[in-house]
């Protein structure tokens, strides 16, 4: 069994240590403080019996677990990321512990009235009796994905004590900056030597994810001409009028607010204008290339016939390409997503198979050679006040990874 207490306790140890990363920042890692954490992280591992344990100098840390059999066995990889998201604060976390959850509200600061609700959040019914972990109300938790980082270290150390579990050889890797889009950016796929892995970077028990969005953000500049106001009569052109035919020339449904499912959108994140001059930023995502790409080629072609119609070049597009679906590269390694469902079948956890509307790192390692689907590492409400774990979720994503490794062993063709 995994020790519930050790589970508390190096959650706790982690997430009480400030990790925030900063997208403003073009250091790697983005802020120094997570190297608080990461040094921490590099001598736990060498503490546990953990092999070749190596910290970069981008903070990425490494480690091996040799294989306990004789036979050759596939080598697996598990990674998490130890920064936690600059969309809240992660500083002075003050997590509190709520055993035998009773169902009901939790408050989680009485003075200013911040209450966990299962009213609000559905999904908090189904840990009734179950021990949870959630903030005071005033920061994130960092469950994502110090979830994720207790798990793996635990089912390392949990391997070490119990060498009569069978597994080949495993490599784990934690990473920084996760949540500004750079954790597998300086991650060296080569050096880390796993035949693939799993992020353990998910939300709920049971998760298992290897489809994603593919990903581009596009940049529309309109140019205008300024005239004063009261001579302007065919002279001034006012860009922010060309660029609301823009917008308004893409499908207004086919947008985040208005989509689920495998739906893709284009989204309109942001609008800075004056006469001279206007500036709109896009994402655009979609699941299947065809339609990606289809709807790049929509905002190229539009802004095609507004030159035309206006006769010179009045606005200009610059579209980049962020991230693709890991389904392409899954597919065709599909036994590595059966081993985990397989994996939490044996420990009575039903799998939830679901696209992912936004990308992991996964994704990224998957397009650098490294495939890797995500499964849930058990915490709700990320990046927020209402973020929580139940303990028996972590645990569960303990044994996962602990019964993939058993799984993976027996399976002896590479
Ligand atoms: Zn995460």
């Amino acid at each position: 069994m995994i020790s519930k207490e050790n589970i508390i306790k190096r959650f706790i140890g982690y997430v009480t240590i400030d990790t925030e990363s900063d997208p403003t920042s073009n250091t790697t890692p983005s802020t120094a403080k997570q190297w608080d954490l990461a040094n921490k992280l590099a001598e736990e591992l060498k503490a546990i019996g953990m092999s070749d344990v190596s910290i970069d100098e981008n903070a990425y840390i490494m480690a091996t677990l040799p294989s306990n059999v004789s036979h050759k066995t596939p080598t697996i990889g598990f990674i998490a990321h130890f920064d936690t998201s600059p969309d809240f604060t992660g500083a002075n976390i003050n997590p509190q512990i709520i055993e035998q959850y009773n169902g009901k509200d939790i408050v989680l600061n009485e003075a200013e009235n911040i209450i966990l609700s299962p009213d609000y959040f559905e999904d908090l019914h189904q840990y009734k009796g179950q021990t949870l972990i959630t903030t005071d109300g005033t920061t994130l938790l960092g469950a994502d994905d110090k979830a994720g980082i207790t798990e793996i270290v635990s089912a390392m150390e949990y391997l070490i004590n119990h060498p009569e579990i069978k597994h080949g050889t495993i490599k784990v890797g934690f990473t920084p900056d996760e949540e500004i889009g750079r954790g597998a950016h300086k991650f060296d796929v080569e050096k880390f030597g796993a035949d693939w892995a799993y992020t353990m970077d998910g939300s709920q028990i049971g998760e298992l994810e290897y489809e994603n969005f593919n990903a581009a953000g596009a940049v529309v500049k309109i140019k205008g001409k300024i005239v004063h106001p009261g001579y302007a009569k065919g002279k001034m052109i006012n860009s922010m009028y060309i660029a609301q035919e823009f917008i308004n020339s893409l499908p207004r449904i086919e947008t985040p607010e208005h989509t689920e499912d495998y739906q893709g959108f284009f989204h309109l994140s942001s609008i800075k204008g004056e006469v001279e001059e206007t500036v709109l930023q896009y994402i655009i995502r979609d699941h299947d290339f065809g339609h990606f790409e289809a709807r790049k080629a929509v905002m190229e072609n539009l802004t095609i016939e507004l030159n035309e119609q206006y006769g010179w070049d009045v606005i200009s597009i610059e579209i980049k390409d962020q991230y693709f679906n890991m389904r392409e590269k899954i597919e065709p390694v599909m036994h590595i997503v059966d081993i985990a469902e397989e994996a939490m079948k044996q420990l009575h956890i039903e799998p939830i198979i679901k696209p992912i509307r936004g990308g992991t790192d996964g994704s990224q390692l998957s397009y650098k050679g490294l495939p890797c689907p995500n499964i849930f590492a058990g915490g709700h409400n990320f990046h927020g006040r209402y973020e929580y774990v139940p303990v028996e979720s972590m645990i569960k994503a303990t044994e996962v990874i602990c019964k993939i490794a058993e799984i993976t062993s027996k399976n002896q063709n590479k």
